[in-house]
């Protein structure tokens, strides 16, 4: 058999492609010397991750094996990659056993890690935004159909997942171009048999609007995790036509009031780029003051990085050290926020699944609003009530009182 060793990048998508497309080639292997091929699944969403994809790649061609890179950077930037290299774009994934020459389709077959299956229900979205290479390296929502889908679930659900974790670009617009939604699949999902949680991945704010009621009936569900990535990016609404983005911050928290409003303790996670072209105090302040009162329990700070092949590459940027100044000051901001949250849940009761592993020979646990609870001593795929006994920076710290049938 095939050994293939492989390394992977990006966002969590990208990640279950990539070993979806290493169990297509052949048996995985630890130390790339002992592989017959090296297999790389790459992302280009700001220019340091680039830079380090192709570091990634000079270095690993220094075992002098076959490189297969997957994903966004032979997508987007393939003028990057010397001749040697075997690429496959985002759009050959389902076909990439025939380019390979290889039997087993990466469709047939998804990746469990501990006891969480990370399932890819669609490729692209429908969103055209001024500095996002996603688009290009992505392209036009494909989605997968939801036979494949829930088939997909059955077989982790049979191989011991407690988590299925759903992915997509923009998992809000799934279906769109197959006549299905997100409600109806995750409706389909959570009806099958089996003790176990579904962790819906981001959606972007405009296709959420327009599912918003029936998204939430499908929430409903206890297999849900009440767990919401929801992007906005900025604060103002300036930015957010700059940007593309085809929402206002009204929108925004409108979606963020609905959902909180049903599911209070939920978790909401959301993204902001600081330093977008046009960017000044006045709009950085705006966003400080959306931060303020919707208070994510997540928060991905990103500094705009220009990449090319998108309208705002060329576009004129804040200075650095201003950048800098107001990351520092959302950081802060962000930081405080957790900080409360957390110490609200010192000394309670919860009950936890432990989907897997987490650092340092721990554990780490989810209530069903996705907090994170590391446990000392536990075991994969189980549920338990557990004890807080304090926190540590963005997870809490618990002890099992008894095991549980589910949360
Ligand atoms: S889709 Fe975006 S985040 Fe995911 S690997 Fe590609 S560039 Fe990176």
């Amino acid at each position: 058999m095939v050994k293939v060793y492989v390394e992977a990048y990006g966002c969590s998508q990208n990640i279950a492609e990539t070993f979806m497309l290493a169990r297509s080639i052949g048996e995985h292997v630890e130390n790339a010397e002992k592989a017959d091929i090296i297999l790389i699944g790459t992302c280009v969403v700001i220019e340091h991750t680039e830079h380090r994809m192709l570091r990634r790649i000079k270095k690993l061609q220094k075992y002098g094996k076959k490189i297969v890179v997957y994903g966004c950077l032979p997508s987007a930037r393939r003028e990057l990659l010397k001749d040697d290299i075997i690429p496959i774009t985002t759009w050959e994934f389902e076909n990439a056993h025939k380019i390979l020459g290889v039997d087993k389709s990466p469709l047939d077959e998804v990746f469990i890690w501990d006891s969480i299956a990370t399932i890819p229900i669609a490729n692209g979205c429908l969103g055209s935004c001024t500095y996002c290479i996603t688009k290009v390296a992505r392209g036009r929502i494909k989605s997968r159909r939801e036979d494949w889908i829930v088939n997909m679930a059955k077989n982790v659900l049979n191989r011991g997942a407690v988590e299925i974790r759903i992915s997509a670009q923009d998992t809000a617009a799934y279906g769109v171009d197959i006549e299905s939604d997100l409600p109806t699949l995750i409706k389909k999902l959570v009806s099958l048999k089996g003790r176990y949680l579904l962790r819906v991945g981001m959606m972007e704010p405009r296709e959420t609007l327009k599912i918003l009621n029936p998204l939430l009936e499908a929430y409903a569900s206890s297999k849900v995790y009440k767990f919401l990535h929801l992007p906005v990016q900025s604060g103002d609404n300036e930015i957010l036509k700059k940007m593309n983005r085809g929402y206002t911050v009204d929108d925004f928290e409108k979606i963020v009031f609905r959902f909180r409003e049903r599911f209070p303790e939920m978790t909401l996670s959301t993204d902001i780029i600081v330093g977008f072209p046009g960017e000044n105090d006045e709009t950085f302040e705006n966003t400080m003051k959306l931060m303020e009162k919707i208070k994510p329990d997540i928060l991905n700070i990103t500094r705009f990085s220009p990449r090319p092949k998108t309208l705002a590459y060329r576009w004129k940027r804040p200075s650095t050290n201003k950048v800098k100044e107001w990351s520092q000051k959302i950081t802060e901001l962000h930081l405080e926020n957790m900080r409360r949250r957390m110490e609200k849940m010192v000394g309670k009761e919860f009950n936890v699944v432990v989907p897997s592993h987490g650092k340092r020979g721990n554990y780490l646990a989810r209530t069903i609003n996705y907090v994170p609870v590391v446990l000392k001593k536990a075991k994969t795929g189980k549920f338990y009530r557990v004890h807080i006994t304090d926190f540590s920076g963005a997870h809490l710290n618990g002890e099992i009182l008894e095991e549980k049938e589910f949360l």
